[in-house]
């Protein structure tokens, strides 16, 4: 017999997280993760994205993380209701300030910076009402998302740009030339959202990308010009365009 977890569990991603241990280590989990692919959390996966999903190849690695993830898809889904779901996010995002809160009084400068969805998207709108409600709620926390859930059966857009709030709040649309005329149509109504741009190669990101008002970047971390995690910060921290929403990024799948 199996039992439903009734806690989510945040992950140890060594690309995002906040605090990093003398040698190199996560010290405090910030990310939070669900079971890649159409069949679980990403209704709006590309072939794309489908091709070179990096995190759904490390489930598929790793049996430890994928029973991590899908006991988080599980116990959301058992929870049901948008109330039962913001409660449990809520308390994991509560452990997460209580690891910065203690790591800040041993002296460590921390930015309370939170990846939703290292792995997986929005399987919902209940459950993205869920996350915008928990954001709204917690404003000393910074918190980024990249999601291809803009369109097909779940639309997250009109949820989160109904916030009173977004300040605390970095909103990327992924997207590829498989879901490029939605992402366009999307970005048309909701211009606050960024692009994350996945292509074959950066030179082909950057033609494919639509324009923008914003700064474009390569992904320096998937570029190989940073480390993936030091000493002094994992890549995205030391790198802050993605979690401060400094514009628009390109990612490449053959890394050149
Ligand atoms: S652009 Fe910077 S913040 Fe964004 S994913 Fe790459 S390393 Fe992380």
């Amino acid at each position: 017999m199996t039992t439903t977890a009734t806690t989510l569990r945040r992950s140890n991603d060594r690309k995002v997280t906040n605090a990093v241990t003398a040698g190199a280590g996560v010290k405090i989990a910030n990310a939070f993760g669900l079971p890649s692919g159409k069949r679980y959390s990403c209704p709006g996966a590309t072939s794309v994205c489908e091709e070179k999903c990096y995190a759904g190849n490390l489930e598929n690695m790793r049996p430890a993380v994928r029973s991590l993830v899908l006991g988080n898809l599980e116990a959301l889904q058992a929870a049901g209701t948008v109330d039962a779901m913001a409660d449990l996010l809520q308390a994991m995002v509560d452990a997460f300030r209580k690891d910065c809160d203690n790591a800040t009084r041993k002296g460590w400068t921390i930015k309370r910076a939170f990846r939703i969805h290292w792995d997986g998207d929005f399987f919902s709108t209940d459950y993205a009402m869920a996350w915008a409600r928990v954001i709204a709620a917690t404003p000393d926390v910074h918190f980024w998302v990249y999601t291809r859930s803009f369109t097909g059966t779940v639309d997250v857009m009109p949820i989160f740009d109904a916030m009173a709030d977004r300040s605390n709040l970095s909103f990327y649309l992924s997207a590829d030339r498989d879901n490029v005329t939605a992402a366009v149509a999307a970005r048309k109504v909701y211009p606050w959202a960024r692009w994350a741009w996945l292509a074959q190669t950066f030179a082909d990101g950057l033609a494919e990308m639509p324009a923008s008002d914003v700064k474009r970047y390569a992904c320096p971390e998937n570029a190989g010009r940073i480390e993936l995690i030091t000493p002094k910060g994992s890549a995205c921290i030391r790198c802050g365009i993605c979690p401060d929403a400094r514009g628009d990024v390109i990612f490449s799948i053959g890394k050149r």
